[in-house]
């Protein structure tokens, strides 16, 4: 197994970032893997705020600061 660089793992959080911007703006974002339109939790949902696909093979779980 090859370790990933470290260019790589800063796409992803670039990535991340992008679709966690779209998404809080209101966007509809499909779930990079399956395709799936992205669910948006926020700090009143009762659960971990975040962004989810339906399917579970993808989330970015936010945090608030202070909160
Ligand atoms: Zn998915």
């Amino acid at each position: 197994m090859e370790r990933r660089s470290h260019e790589e793992v800063l796409k992803d959080i670039e990535m991340m970032q992008t679709i966690r911007k779209r998404v809080m703006n209101g966007d509809n974002v499909s779930c990079p893997k399956c395709g799936e339109r992205l669910i948006f939790l926020d700090k009143n949902s009762g659960k971990h705020p975040g962004i989810f696909c339906p399917n579970g093979d993808f989330e970015i779980l936010i945090e608030y600061d202070g909160l």
